[in-house]
Parts: structure tokens; sequence; C-alpha cells
């Protein structure tokens, strides 16, 4: 009953949630995906501009040179590691997925830089899928509204899955800007929070 309520308002409360992530087609939003673990999808739409427009494909990636890209993402958290596996990325969907960008979770999940996290995003933005991904504001906010125990975000993803069953997608991204806007780390704006009657903790949880 509260799992239904809880969608509901989250749903209700944020219109059409969906990343925040400026992307045009499932390459821009893959490319976009990968830059932004541990950096701000401000950060990563302030850079992806001109890096599409010197990458406008993946197969001119594929051929790019590493201090370009590394050049091309260096206001971007771990540029020297980003850059090298957005180039291995590109080389393997023109080698092995004759340059479309692969619509199964294993298929992404063999890319380099791509865990089950992306791959979900990717796959359910970009793709439709019925998926969501737990990253560290979904983890906290699922944990502090008692919707999971697990201690993983894999476990967390499959509890949440289970109790929500539809409507994943938009879920997962009205669950993100709940934890950025009002059910944040440090100091969770209580006073605004509209699931206060769901709450069981507001310690700040974390995967392991
Ligand atoms: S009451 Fe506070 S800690 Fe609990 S879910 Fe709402 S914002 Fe988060």
């Amino acid at each position: 009953m509260s799992a239904s309520t809880i969608k509901a308002r989250l749903l209700a409360h944020f219109e059409n949630p969906t990343t925040e992530l400026t992307y045009q087609n499932p390459y821009e939003l893959l490319v976009a995906v990968l830059l932004s673990a541990q950096c701000t999808d401000k950060r990563v739409n302030a850079t992806t501009p001109a890096f599409f427009a010197k990458y406008p494909s993946i197969a001119i990636l594929a051929k790019a040179n590493l201090q370009e890209v590394q050049e091309c993402i260096k206001s971007i958290s771990y540029p020297n590691a980003k850059a090298k596996h957005l180039i291995t990325m590109a080389r393997q969907v023109v080698e092995n997925f004759q340059g479309q960008i692969p619509q199964t979770q294993a298929e992404l999940k063999s890319l380099a830089g791509i865990g089950q996290k992306s791959a979900n995003v990717v796959l359910s933005v970009a793709f439709g899928a019925n998926l969501l991904a737990v990253d560290t504001h979904v983890f906290r906010v699922a944990h502090r509204l008692g919707l999971s125990t697990a201690k993983s975000a894999a476990q967390t993803e499959a509890e949440l899955s289970a109790l929500f069953v539809s409507d994943l997608c938009p879920l997962h991204h009205a669950l993100i800007l709940f934890g950025r806007r009002i059910c944040t780390a440090l100091k969770p704006k209580c006073s605004l929070c509209f699931l206060q009657e769901f709450c069981v903790s507001r310690a700040n949880f974390k995967p392991r």
C-alpha cells in the first residue's frame, strides 16, 4: 500500500521526470552516461556540445586520438580513464555491433565503462525499457523510505523493480530528483517532504 502511494506521489510531484543529461540520440546518451559517473549532469552537459561537434558519431569516436579526447573532456572527473573507455567502447560498438548501440543489458555491459546502472539508463531512456537504475540517490531514498533493506545496489534494484512493477523509468528519475532536491544526503529538507509519514530513518545510507 505504501509503495503505491509513494509511487503515485513521486510521479505527481515531478512532472514527466526524465534524465537531466542532454542528448539527441542513443549514441549521445551512451557517451553522456559514461561521462556522468561520479560527475554532475551539469558539468557533463557543459562539455558534451563541443564533444559531439568534434565526434558526431560512434564511427568517428572509434578512430579518435586519445590525447585529443582527454583534452576535450578535461573538465570531467577522471578524464584519462573515461577517454580510454570512450574510444574502446566506440570501437567495440563498431566491431561487435555493426556500429549500432546495442539494446540488451548483457550487450551494453560488454562495453568498456558501462555497468548495470549505465546500461539500464540507456535501455530505459533511449529505448523505452521498463527498468530502473540504482545510483547513490535512489539507494539512499529507497532505504530512508523503507522500500528496501538490501545492502547492494543490484539487490536494491531487484527489490524496487518487484515492488513498483511498472513506470520504472519515470519513477527512477523521480527518485533521483527527490534525492537531489528534497531528501539530500546531508541535511535533508524534511519540512518540504511529501513522503514524511513513510520515512523510517534520516541516516545517510550508502551501498556496500
Ligand atoms: S522525511 Fe526527510 S529523510 Fe525522510 S524521506 Fe523525507 S526528506 Fe528524506
